[in-house]
């Protein structure tokens, strides 16, 4: 854990300068946009939930605007209809913190907190962040699956409960039983990039939310 991270914490607070280059850009991005939400972004959805979904970092015209995961990011809108189709949530995605939606049965995190420059972490960022993640996954008592979307997520989610990325090689759809007894399903990102390269499809994101439901039902 990064120096000046308190071990347990789920959130790095408000001003966290464990990466220089996150604390520089939120920086120039409080200059730049007085009115975003300028912070590491919280998670979203009880800490009772059975499912986590993680993601990989705010947007900058998105979380890092709204202060909720994927609300108002390109990603967003295939995520929020496929969680509010699947039951995992409930209510209408307006794109907004305030638009009533509620998540009934997942929660919603990203591998690192802060928005990056360009959408892109680095690995020291991913280190650095890897304590929140961590505590995240050893609060969540209830939790069966973590769904990871896209590499960085899988990786992470890995670090976090001190396993070897080696061991789990990433690949869309799979579902591998952590030592742990927790699932871990893997999708690739539900990124605009993604979907308008036809990488992933609506039906392909469905499907691994429905096979982790099964799962989650028995
Ligand atoms: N917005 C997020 O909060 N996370 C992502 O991974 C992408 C967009």
């Amino acid at each position: 854990m990064a120096k000046g991270i308190k071990s347990g914490e789920t959130l790095p607070n408000p001003n966290c300068s464990a990466c220089p280059r996150l604390g520089s850009f939120r920086a120039e991005n409080k200059l730049a946009f007085p009115d975003y939400f300028n912070a590491p972004v919280p998670s979203f959805g009880s800490i009772d939930s059975e499912i986590l979904v993680v993601g990989l970092a705010p947007g900058l015209h998105g979380a890092n605007q709204t202060g909720r995961p994927f609300t108002g990011d390109g990603a967003g809108e295939l995520l929020y209809p496929t969680l509010l189709k699947t039951k995992m949530a409930k209510g209408k995605y307006l794109a907004r913190p305030d638009d009533g939606l509620e998540m009934t049965r997942a929660r919603i995190t990203n591998a690192v907190r802060c928005v990056p420059p360009q959408n892109k972490v680095t690995g020291p960022e991913i280190t650095a962040c890897n304590g929140f993640l961590s505590a995240e996954i050893k609060s969540m008592k209830k939790l069966r699956v973590i769904i990871t979307l896209g590499t960085v997520a899988h990786g992470a989610v890995l670090g976090a409960v001190g396993l070897k990325k080696s061991a789990f090689k990433f690949a869309h759809g799979a579902v591998f039983e952590l030592p742990n007894g927790i699932l871990l399903a893997d999708s690739y990102h539900c990124s605009r990039y993604n979907t308008n390269t036809g990488r992933l499809t609506t039906k392909m994101f469905e499907n691994v939310f429905y096979n982790v439901l099964a799962k989650v039902n028995g």
